[in-house]
């Protein structure tokens, strides 16, 4: 999986993370997509343009940190 294929799994995820909270789902459902998220990051490759990844939104100052 690449940097965009990440990164549009990411969005897409976030955009169903969105919906369930407006929608009051369970929190299983947001709990399942917020760690496909994090198993995302663990496999992005990272390119910093500012403060955030392009990919995965990590915050530059987590690159360093075991995630
Ligand atoms: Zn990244």
């Amino acid at each position: 999986m690449n940097g965009l294929e990440i990164r549009k799994r990411i969005d897409a995820n976030n955009r169903k993370i969105q919906k369930a909270l407006n929608k009051f789902t369970l929190t299983d459902e947001i709990n399942q997509l917020m760690q496909e998220n994090a198993d995302l990051r663990a496999h992005c490759p990272h390119e910093f343009a500012g403060t955030f990844c392009r990919f995965c939104d990590m915050p530059i100052d987590f690159k360093d940190d075991v995630i």
